[in-house]
């Protein structure tokens, strides 16, 4: 289920040996990776020295000689412009005529890196609490959104590369689901089959017109469940951060499933070490958390975080990235392996927000919820699921290539068909617009999906993707923006047409 560049750190994974006080001034935020004054950077130098080859040997070792050739060597010189290592030698930096076209780019992660531990004040990671009921909240775009939000105001394109990949996730889904999305049927990014699912989750969402949108006119709803399926960076965002989805919707209460095998689980209590579960070995040394940055909500963790002093781990973003670090285990997390049978884990953090999170397979909890889906208060959201995406474990039996993910037992195969029975709705992102053809063309290809489904929201850029360029360490010129486009299918409602004529 995974595809590359679904960032699992996220920016406000602050290491925490890392010195507190303001070391970087913002004239001074660019250094070659390895003299970076951060561990985690020089860290991510040296996986990428091991995991990127040099392109222009990969260019050489491609052409005429290649049996003469050795294989590419890997990336050891660091531009002097950017700081990423790059090429093998200087020779080869010098002769690479298309390293100019990433490399302003990656200078501005490079500084985007250095400014995150910086260790200056970061006020776009301040986030604003519960909206005035007067004021309207426009999600047209992600200026927009954080004016009617009342945010502290985003000076600087830095500035909101990291707010917005702070906030992706959940504005994602808030954007989609909200009354005031910027997808509607007059720019035909909402189909009128999706208007109709739409207007079932927000009879769950809000109010009637005219009626005050406030918390006492939710005590007779019912919760609105979103189910976030191959969860993973999203499965390890601090609460607080998923809280900013809750607030544009006073009069609703939210219950959200992270579930997947890479879903990030709490800390076992009184361990610094990671739950016994699988998959999470690699991060028994990260010593990044996601609370760190955030300390106006910190007094709910009930142990600290990872001491000082562990040496940073990093772990490198490849085609199958680990599972992301613990989260923070909350006064009132509690275990919910007897309910689910998996491991898994629910807190109710706010009267507004419950989470639980589940590791396992969604083939494996859905018969536990296959009666209760209604569409009225469930959807379903896959951010990055890599549908059209080989498989790296299942092969078709006639040709022996690869099935795409969508199509594969061991991943989305048999799980999109059970979703569509639910004639809930299925929101997708993608992170490029190529992303985003190849998942949208493999439904074609996929049996039990292909003219099984309605679409919903048609396939086109999120307002409320990361603005961040997420940088691959096995080769620094693939670049991609998490949530870039956003679309969304549903079941098709035979039964309910035949129902309609036969009335
Ligand atoms: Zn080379
Ligand atoms: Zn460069």
């Amino acid at each position: 289920m995974s595809t590359l560049p679904k960032p699992y750190s996220l920016p406000l994974l602050v290491d925490k040996s890392e010195p507190k006080k303001p070391i970087l001034t913002e004239d001074n935020l660019f250094h070659p990776f390895s003299k970076s004054p951060f561990a985690a950077i020089r860290a991510r130098g040296e996986a990428i020295q091991t995991l990127a080859p040099c392109p222009m040997c990969a260019s050489h070792h491609s052409a005429v000689h290649a049996h003469t050739q050795a294989a590419p060597k890997a990336v050891k010189y660091e531009c002097p412009d950017c700081g990423w290592p790059t090429h093998c030698t200087e020779e080869h930096w010098r002769e690479d005529t298309e390293h100019q076209k990433y490399c302003s780019r990656l200078r501005e992660v490079n500084e985007d890196e250095h400014d995150l531990r910086s260790g200056r004040r970061l006020r776009e990671f301040e986030l604003p609490g519960p909206q005035d009921s007067e004021a309207a909240i426009s999600f047209s775009n992600w200026d927009l959104f954080w004016y009617t939000r009342s945010f502290p105001s985003m000076d600087t394109e830095r500035s909101r590369r990291h707010a917005s990949r702070l906030l992706t996730y959940p504005i994602t889904i808030g954007s989609v689901l909200h009354q005031h999305s910027y997808l509607t049927l007059n720019n035909q990014r909402l189909t009128p089959e999706g208007s109709r699912s739409l207007a079932a989750l927000r009879t769950t969402l809000h109010v009637p017109p005219g009626a005050p949108e406030t918390e006492e006119a939710s005590a007779d709803k019912p919760q609105m469940r979103i189910f976030i399926l191959g969860a993973r960076a999203e499965s390890s965002l601090p609460p607080h951060v998923w809280e900013q989805l809750c607030l544009p919707f006073p009069s609703a209460h939210f219950h959200l499933f992270f579930i997947g095998p890479q879903v990030s689980l709490p800390r076992p209590p009184n361990s610094g070490a990671t739950p016994n579960a699988p998959g999470t070995q690699q991060n028994s040394q990260a010593s990044v958390t996601a609370t760190e940055t955030f300390t106006e909500k910190s007094e709910l963790a009930e142990e600290k975080p990872v001491e000082d002093g562990e040496e940073p781990a990093y772990l490198p973003n490849v085609y199958e990235p680990p599972t992301p670090a613990p989260i923070a285990r909350l006064k009132r997390t509690r275990e919910s392996i007897q309910r689910y049978g998996i491991p898994s884990y629910t807190v109710p953090y706010t009267p507004q927000l419950t989470i639980t999170g589940m590791q396992a397979n969604y083939s494996e909890v859905h018969p536990q919820f296959q009666e209760t889906f209604d569409p009225y208060t469930d959807c379903f959201f896959l951010f990055t699921p890599g549908f059209g995406f080989p498989s790296a474990k299942s092969v078709s039996e006639e040709t022996g290539e690869p099935l795409l993910q969508i199509a594969s037992p061991t991943e989305w195969g048999p799980v999109i068909p059970s979703l569509l029975a639910t004639k809930c709705p299925i929101f997708v992102t993608g992170f490029s617009p190529a992303d985003v053809e190849r998942d949208v063309k493999s439904l074609s290809l996929a049996p039990e999906v292909a003219g099984e489904f309605d679409w919903v929201i048609t396939p086109g850029p999120n307002a409320f993707g990361s603005e961040k360029w997420e940088v691959a360490d096995f080769d620094p010129r693939v670049m991609v923006k998490t949530n870039w486009g956003v679309w969304g299918i549903r079941g098709k409602r035979r039964d309910v047409q035949e129902k309609k004529s036969w009335l």
